[in-house]
């Protein structure tokens, strides 16, 4: 009988295999705490996302965290104005690794319908790496909950080493020239 037989067989009389990367990852994509700030309308759809109609808290991102210390995944929910990039930026470096970003809406992706204004940066991107993009203006909740297990089916395929790590020796992201 193959190894795999065997495995088969145990499992199916309920004993569990996996791996140390399963299990970190486990436990990583079912509570990826979001960072508590927003930058414009498509903050208060985030907003909605948290409550009960939609309670993001089923796929355990309900703990929205006031220090960056203590956060996850920065969803970035609306405009990105030029005088916004440093804090942005700064709260990114401030995030422990392993560290996320969603960019929610059309104004965080690209500038949206402010992408020819003078004070709007044309993509948060440009700044902090992003892990999944939200089209929309706004998004509607259900796409910021779509994005979440888009983010967690990622992690879920992260091995332990792959984890990244951006920015200099110290994780730190450089404040680049608006
Ligand atoms: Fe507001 Fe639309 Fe920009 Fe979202 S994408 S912040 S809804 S203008």
């Amino acid at each position: 009988m193959s190894d795999l037989q065997t495995q088969m067989d145990l499992e199916q009389q309920g004993v569990l295999f996996t791996t140390i990367n399963k299990l970190y990852n486990w436990g990583r994509r079912s509570s990826v705490w979001p960072m508590q700030f927003g930058l414009a309308c498509c903050a208060i759809e985030m907003i909605a996302a948290a409550a009960s109609r939609y309670d993001i808290s089923r796929f355990g991102s309900e703990l929205f965290r006031a220090s960056p210390r203590q956060a996850d995944v920065m969803i970035v929910a609306g405009t990105v104005t030029k005088k916004m990039v440093p804090q942005v930026v700064r709260l990114f470096n401030q995030m422990p690794e392993p560290r996320y970003v969603i960019s929610m809406g059309a104004c965080a992706t690209s500038g949206g319908p402010f992408r020819d204004g003078y004070n709007v940066v044309r993509g948060v991107d440009l700044y902090v790496p992003v892990d999944v993009y939200i089209p929309g203006c706004p998004p509607r909740p259900e796409a910021l909950l779509h994005s979440l297990m888009t983010l967690q089916a990622q992690i879920d395929v992260q091995a332990l080493q792959q984890v990244r790590w951006y920015g200099d020796d110290e994780g730190v992201v450089n404040e680049f020239p608006i």
